[in-house]
């Protein structure tokens, strides 16, 4: 087992090794870790929805009526009546026939694509696409290409010289980028479709709950929902609860629930979790000032890093200060650290090698006056480096 310590040691020399640590309470935007309490800009609590006591009290109701588990798979017995309700409202809500929960985004993306793309397809995707579709890539039968990030010159020109010898073609991207914050180039990619006849998945982890007018995520705000073929999403970021779907035309979901593989061999998701994703949803209805606070203070806060001369990219919540060396990333972490600020390096693998970075992650929680500190102390490690 040598490889392992060999592995062990080459991460740490190179300031890549990863470790847990507990965090003993959280809320309101800060999370506790030794006693100490840091402002979290890392979690994906976006609308701080976490504890919102409307979302707890659902979940608690369904343990008091349904107990603690679903109990089995949903084609056995675990399909609870909550799953259908969920389920129908997120077909509504993304504007599509149907939908299906998985039990988290993870398995939904490698449930999907090694059912739907098949031996002599192929699957175009951006490549800057989360693991877990990159996992789904390697799972499936089908042929994958990878074009380069939101480039659809590089898109096309990738079409036109496969599509032809292929029968299915599929484009998969997702629309809020989870390590750079920007938003793929949607508009364009549905006018490729006629052209070269392909079918659009999307990823809505990160635009679910924050962009469009009802918090459905891009493909609403762009106007898009019947031009995507198949939107997936999760229930584990904005809507901070746990689980996934996908939704689509009927025949698509019917296909699903007999051929996904992470969808058929798994435990249906617990009732206290189905609970609070419907009354999340529920929120999301009533109190979309939430999300209009979150772009505000997140176009606010970049605005201010870039007036700083920082590289900052990105166009939503998340907000990626790229670094670029590792042991510097680490540093200016751990120094937020010592302000109070919980901002984790993002290293290679997850980046490009040499693009490391502070991914900030804005709530609708933070105060203005923590943004406005946590910029002023930006600006101090960033002069003070030079
Ligand atoms: C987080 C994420 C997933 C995985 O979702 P989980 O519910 O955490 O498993 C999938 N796709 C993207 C783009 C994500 O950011």
């Amino acid at each position: 087992m040598d490889f392992i310590d060999k592995f062990l040691n080459t991460q740490k020399e190179n300031d890549c090794l990863r470790s847990l640590r507990a965090v003993e309470s959280r809320g309101d935007g800060k999370v506790v870790y030794d006693g100490i309490e840091y402002w979290d800009f890392s979690s994906n609590d976006y609308l701080g929805l976490s504890q919102h006591p409307y979302i707890c009290m659902a979940a608690k109701k369904a343990i008091d009526k349904w107990g603690t588990g679903a109990t089995a798979s949903r084609l056995l017995s675990g399909s609870l009546k909550l799953h259908h309700m969920l389920e129908d409202k997120i077909a509504k809500f993304k504007s599509k026939e149907s939908a299906l929960v998985f039990n988290s985004g993870y398995q939904a993306n490698v449930g999907l694509l090694p059912a739907l793309c098949k031996k002599g397809d192929i699957i175009f995707s951006d490549k800057l696409n989360h693991a877990s579709i990159i996992d789904a890539l390697k799972l499936s039968e089908a042929d994958f290409v990878r074009f380069k990030h939101n480039d659809i010159q590089n898109l096309e020109s990738l079409l036109l010289s496969k599509r032809d010898k292929y029968k299915n073609a599929w484009v998969v991207t997702e629309t809020v980028f989870s390590m750079d914050g920007d938003v793929c180039p949607l508009k364009e990619i549905v006018a490729l479709k006629e052209k070269y006849n392909f079918k659009i998945i999307v990823d809505e982890a990160h635009a679910t709950g924050i962009f469009g007018v009802t918090g459905a995520g891009v493909v609403e705000r762009e106007g898009l929902c019947d031009d995507v073929d198949i939107v997936m999403g999760t229930f584990s970021k904005a809507l901070a609860s746990f689980g996934a779907y996908v939704a689509g035309d009927k025949k698509y979901i019917e296909y699903l629930l007999n051929c996904s593989r992470s969808f058929i061999f798994s435990t249906a998701l617990a009732p206290s979790v189905i609970a609070a994703n419907f009354a999340a949803i529920e929120v999301l209805e009533q109190e979309r000032c939430r999300r209009i606070g979150l772009l505000k203070k997140s176009d606010y806060f970049r605005c201010c890093l870039k007036e700083l001369g920082l590289n900052v990219i990105g166009e939503s919540q998340i907000v990626p200060w790229i670094i670029g060396e590792n042991k510097k990333t680490v540093k200016f972490s751990e120094k937020l650290k010592q302000k109070g600020y919980w901002v984790m390096p993002v290293r290679e693998p997850t980046v490009p090698k040499g693009q490391s970075r502070l991914r900030f992650t804005i709530s609708y929680d933070h105060p203005q006056e923590i943004l406005d500190d946590l910029i002023y102390e930006i600006k101090k490690i960033a002069t003070n480096d030079q």
